[in-house]
């Protein structure tokens, strides 16, 4: 059920790390303390139980602008939200006090100044307010430099309505933690969670596509006897990859959405029983999964979003013994999931918001150095390089691409941005295909100014374009590539573009003599 809020109200396919465990124990109405880097995703942590509980969850929260924003935000999403403060007109608290009086709130946001009020403990008893969140809990610390004195009266509410009460916070030393039990909690003992999101026996790797059946089979070949998962991106991809895994003799079963129920059961329970069994699964797999020793995890294709990526990979290793991933990604990974965000039926903010959580999994994908770095600052969280990533284990070799890449966006410009990968590298490295001399662009000046590099390094710097968001396939053009306000400075020659050097690029033969 939370899984299906998260999607159908908010349009995230996946929990962030810590989230669910949270917000399971707040709609389970416990009391909560939860520790959360700044970004990290707190105010789902509150606002998604709320949708699972009866009554009015009463969110309290230091700063006005905040509170507007979250009300904003969920009203627009269909959320019953609304906030009484100070910087609120008369005509919207009237309209908070209507919905509270016909029972439709479901999240009532107030600034702690307000508890100070008389007539404001009646009324939030009659409004039934059946749970208390804090937000930017460590206010109520005296030590701190954010102490609000009002947030002392909190303590004192949760005991007058006697409901359970979640606090959050990223300040995350010992003394302030103490002190916000200490007064909110008023000697009971809240549930703490305070996790680093860091997996650190998970070792992180990506791979540029070149062939996913037979780089899939090495993968597993090379940790033969042990349980791993192969994430497919379609169902009838999780089949032909568990035979061909069963035809070179590593026990394999596919698993997706489409199968029998029974079936689905069957097959869950094989994996939980038996050792070195592999499972080629969409994302339909895993959550009712508890495996502790999970060797491996691989990705045939590239996941939808950095958050996905994170909890797919997050299967492994749970026992804390050594686990090891594999992301393979490519143009047309990056393109399909392009045009399932395009096509899908959102509205345009939440279609570009899914656009930025893919581009933060891209940039991981091609990000030059420590792959934990990159991830754990994209969830708020700093760490030294890890030690433990195929970046770490081999810096990649990185080069200036930017005359190459601004070869690539004129050769795109010059076509009117009507083509896709294939064509615009045919024109840079002037391959006079039919299709090129019938568009007479054997005739650009483009033409073959690219010749210096194999298609396979333009399919590498075409990739990593795409991962960087400065060109994007058009979905009305039949995904063909089409520069971004991104690209600008770096025809303009203002910004300077590094990319690294794909190794399966540098295998790929050379087609043509130079000319
Ligand atoms: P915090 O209060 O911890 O600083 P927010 O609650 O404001 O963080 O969330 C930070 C951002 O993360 C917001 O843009 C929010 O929409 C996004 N976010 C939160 N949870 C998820 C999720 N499960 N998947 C994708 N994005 C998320
Ligand atoms: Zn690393």
């Amino acid at each position: 059920m939370p899984t299906d809020l998260l999607r159908e109200v908010w349009g995230f396919d996946a929990f962030r790390p810590g989230q669910q465990e949270i917000v399971e124990a707040v709609a389970a109405g416990r009391d909560v303390l939860a520790i959360m880097p700044t970004g990290g995703g707190k105010s789902l942590c509150f606002q998604l139980p709320a949708l699972m509980r009866d009554g009015v969850t009463l969110v309290i929260s230091p700063l006005i602008a905040l509170m507007r924003d979250q009300v904003g935000a969920l009203k627009a999403s269909g959320v019953a939200a609304g906030a009484l403060t100070s910087g609120h007109t008369e005509a919207e608290s009237d309209e908070v006090f209507s919905a509270l009086r016909d029972g439709s709130l479901k999240l009532l946001y107030m600034a702690p100044e307000r508890l100070a009020a008389g007539g404001t403990l009646p009324l939030l008893r009659r409004a039934g307010v059946s749970a208390i969140a804090v937000d930017e809990a460590h206010c109520v610390s005296a030590w701190g430099h954010d102490f609000r004195p009002d947030y002392l009266r909190i303590g004192e509410l949760r005991r007058a309505l006697g409901v359970p009460l979640a606090a959050f916070t990223a300040t995350a030393d010992a003394e302030t933690r103490g002190e916000i039990i200490a007064r909110l909690f008023d000697g009971a003992v809240p549930q703490v969670f305070l996790h680093g999101f860091d997996r650190p026996n998970i070792h992180l790797a990506f791979a540029a596509k070149d062939g996913p059946r037979a780089q899939i089979l090495d993968f597993a070949a090379a940790r033969a006897g042990q349980s791993g998962i192969v994430y497919c991106a379609t169902r009838a991809r999780t089949e032909t990859l568990a035979a061909a895994l069963n035809a070179a003799g590593q026990p394999a079963i596919s698993y997706h959405g489409g199968m029998e129920a029974e079936a689905r059961r069957e097959a869950e329970g094989r994996f939980q029983r038996e050792d070195g069994l592999i499972v080629a699964a969409t994302v339909a797999f895993g959550m009712g999964i508890d495996k502790p020793d999970i060797r491996w995890v691989a990705h045939a294709d590239l996941p939808k979003s950095i958050e996905s990526y994170y909890q797919e990979i997050g299967r492994a290793g749970r026992d804390g013994a050594p686990a090891e991933t594999l992301t393979l990604f490519g143009t047309d990974d990056i393109r399909l999931r392009r045009s399932q965000i395009d096509e899908g039926l959102a509205d345009d903010s939440r279609k570009s918001a899914d656009h930025g959580r893919l581009n933060a999994l891209l940039g991981l994908a091609d990000a030059p150095g420590c792959r934990r770095q990159v991830l754990l600052r994209y969830f708020g969280e700093d760490t030294a390089p890890c030690g433990n990533c195929d970046h770490c284990d081999r810096p990649p070799e990185l080069w200036d691409a930017t005359e190459a890449v601004r070869k690539a966006l004129s050769a795109m410009l010059r076509s009117g941005e009507w083509f896709g990968a294939g064509h615009v590298i045919d024109i840079l490295t002037g391959s006079a295909t039919e299709k090129v001399k019938a568009r007479g662009h054997d005739q650009l000046p483009t033409f073959g100014v690219g010749r210096d590099l194999s298609k396979g390094e333009w399919q590498g710097v075409i990739r990593q374009m795409l991962g960087r968001d400065l060109c994007r396939p058009d979905p009305e053009r039949h995904g063909a590539l089409r520069i971004t306000p991104d690209a600008h400075p770096v025809l303009r020659g203002e910004t300077s573009v590094s990319l690294k050097r794909d190794a399966l690029a540098k295998r790929a033969p050379r087609p043509e003599p130079r000319a």
